[in-house]
């Protein structure tokens, strides 16, 4: 028996890493296997190409995977180029041959977890499920055959053995099942048809398996036969690698519901290549409906990512912005290693470029269903809408280039959902802004004083009633060059300049009345006087600042809010009767006036959608002057 030999150091690091990795990624090992198994055939099969002494066609490649459940064995099969004795040394005995595999001394569990599952590490990940490996081989040209063996830690052994076909077979003795973990279901024919259809479904040659299964007995009544046929697991031909006109919308809508654990149809999917300063191809989907964890914080983002069919991440989160997280689907590019750590990729220059395109792609493609399939994009804008919002909020601005055009809010004109740039277009020339109104409805906001007003001057208001959306037009401040009002605001004045100066004389008259009626009210307003904006109302509450009515409701109910407070004018409608009576008032009863003040002040409140401080204080005194 050959002398058993040391793993060097690194490996044998990265060995006790794999013998002692958590579960769930353990299922990667077979990827890592057969993925090795196609690269060997790969290289016998370009060797064809040159060499007539390779007698394999094309077709002739295979990998086979057979199970044993009485002696717990896999084994997998190629008939690839094979290792020689020395060859199995090098690269079965030393960890970093391929050389893209950093590892780091001091990697801490969670860093294990993350290499292992989304990247896997090659050969020794066959540790991770088995208690022995043999791999038995014979190269291309070469005579005598070889077999590596090893139990993990303790060390290999390579000695002759007789095997007389080109190419390797490596043998895995399962681990016997622990309290924790079941390794017995590596044994069962269903559960290795489920990991290779996940991760290796598209490895170009056949995997097949001795399939058992039984039938019923010809002619025979409640009679079955068990019987083993081979089967070809993986479907080969990737879709995204097929050419479009052969792909049908079910196709498309198959192939989603398979992979993205979404069983609505898609919305859209967007199939292309690239090619250039990155090479790639993409299959990518716009789901018609968020996920119900989509606005949570657990929602993970991300896209397959394949290397040459392979797949090596399941969710790659930095291919697409947290504000297109909705979009599912898979890159493959033939520019990314197989065995990159999940740190090299981040910071891939490859990978950036990708990501880069996609985003660019996904919202050239948005644009394209606005126009083309407005009902369409109103469904992706309701599901989806909120997310983009968020995403000018939370880069504050930073990518508005990219979000702006793709939001929606809906109209006063007819109730129904405009872009900011549909609204910039059919506005008047002479318009300088972008009128909008904050509210919980829609009914609500046409409630409102100030939208009376607006809608008579035949203006078309914005109905914002997400919380997120006042803070988007604070962000974006104007859109091509139109500035956003709140006509809540105190920067919504639509009267001329005769009008300005008319309504400043009247309150200067009256400014010692509005003194008195400002300080009954004490801090709760900035500032009480009369406005020509009114129609029908008598008041209304007008924000001073940068903090709006709705702002307040909102931040006041965010946990640990400090109690924020909107800068607030109380104003009374200067044609409205009441104008007149407070002057009587003033002149002849400060009692009553202040009475008639809190009342006022307390309607304005009702009518803006905000609480009444004082409920009870407040019937008396209507009820006081009721009784008069
Ligand atoms: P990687 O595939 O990243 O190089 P592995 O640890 O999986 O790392 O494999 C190390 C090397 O062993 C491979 O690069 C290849 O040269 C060789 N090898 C592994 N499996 C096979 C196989 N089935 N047939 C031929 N060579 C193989």
């Amino acid at each position: 028996m050959a002398r058993t030999k040391q793993f060097k150091a690194e490996s044998k690091k990265l060995l006790d890493m794999m013998i002692n990795s958590i579960y769930t990624h353990k299922e990667i090992f077979l990827r890592e296997l057969i993925s090795n198994a196609s690269d060997a055939m790969d290289k016998l099969y370009f060797l064809s190409l040159t060499d007539d002494n390779v007698k394999l066609n094309r077709e002739d490649f295979r990998i086979k995977i057979a199970l044993d459940k009485a002696n717990r064995t896999i084994t997998i099969t190629d008939n690839g180029i094979g290792m020689s004795g020395e060859e199995l040394e090098t690269n079965l005995g030393t960890i970093a041959k391929s050389g893209s595999f950093s590892f780091k001394q001091e990697n801490e569990k969670q860093d294990d977890i993350d290499i292992i599952g989304q990247f896997g590490v090659g050969f020794y990940s066959a540790f991770m499920v088995s208690k022995k490996v043999v791999a038995e081989s014979l190269k291309y040209g070469e005579s005598a055959a070889y077999r590596w063996e090893s139990e993990g830690a303790e060390g290999y052994r390579i000695e002759e053995c007789d095997k007389t076909d080109v190419g390797t077979k490596i043998t895995l003795y399962i681990k016997d099942n622990t309290e924790e973990e079941n390794f017995d279901e590596y044994l069962e024919q269903y559960t290795i048809q489920r990991i290779i259809k996940k991760y290796s479904d598209f490895i170009r040659y056949p995997i097949v398996m001795d399939w058992a299964s039984s039938r019923k007995v010809e002619g025979e009544e409640n009679k079955w036969e068990d019987f083993v046929e081979e089967r070809t697991v993986n479907s080969m031909v990737p879709l995204w690698k097929k050419d479009k006109k052969d792909i049908s919308k079910e196709d498309y809508n198959n192939f989603y519901s398979d992979n993205f654990h979404d069983y609505s149809e898609p919305l859209k999917e967007i199939h292309y290549k690239v090619e250039g300063s990155a090479t790639y191809n993409a299959l990518l989907y716009i789901p018609k409906k968020a996920p119900f964890d989509y606005y949570g914080k657990d929602f993970e983002k991300g896209l397959q990512l394949y290397s040459s069919g392979v797949l090596i991440m399941d969710k790659c989160a930095d291919l697409v912005p947290d504000y297109f997280g909705f979009v599912k689907g898979l890159v493959d590019s033939e520019d990314l290693s197989l065995n990159i750590s999940r740190e090299l990729l981040q910071h891939d220059r490859q990978l950036k470029i990708i990501a880069t395109n996609i985003e660019k792609k996904i919202k050239n493609e948005l644009t394209k269903l606005m126009k083309d399939d407005r009902e369409g994009y109103e469904e992706f804008f309701k599901a989806f809408g909120l997310g983009l919002k968020f995403g000018i909020y939370h880069t504050f601005g930073a990518n508005r280039d990219v979000l702006e055009d793709l939001l929606l809010f809906t109209s006063s004109n007819d109730k129904k959902l405009v872009s900011l740039n549909e609204y910039v277009d059919r506005c008047s020339e002479a318009q300088q802004s972008i009128y909008y109104a904050c509210g919980e409805t829609a009914d609500k906001i046409d409630m409102l004083p100030q939208t009376e007003l607006a809608k008579e001057k035949g203006l078309e208001i914005l109905y914002m009633t997400e919380p997120v959306d006042e803070f988007v037009t604070q962000i974006l401040g104007e859109y091509k060059g139109k500035k956003f009002v709140n006509i809540s605001g105190e920067d919504f004045d639509l009267s001329t300049e005769d009008e300005k100066a008319a309504l400043n004389t009247l309150n200067e008259e009256n400014k010692d009345m509005f003194a008195a009626m400002k300080e009954t009210l004490g801090e709760k307003v900035a500032a009480v006087r009369f406005t020509h904006k009114l129609r029908k109302h008598p008041v209304c509450l007008v924000s001073e600042g940068d903090i709006s009515i709705e702002m307040q409701k909102i931040l006041n109910s965010m946990p640990n809010s400090e109690g924020v407070k909107a800068q607030l004018a109380l104003e009374v409608n200067k044609d409205h009767p009441i104008a007149e009576k407070l002057k009587e008032l003033y002149a002849n009863d400060k009692d009553t006036l202040a009475k008639y003040t809190e009342i006022l002040y307390a309607q304005a409140r009702l009518i803006e959608g905000l609480p009444v401080e004082n409920p009870t204080e407040l019937t008396d005194l209507i009820c006081d002057i009721m009784v008069k």
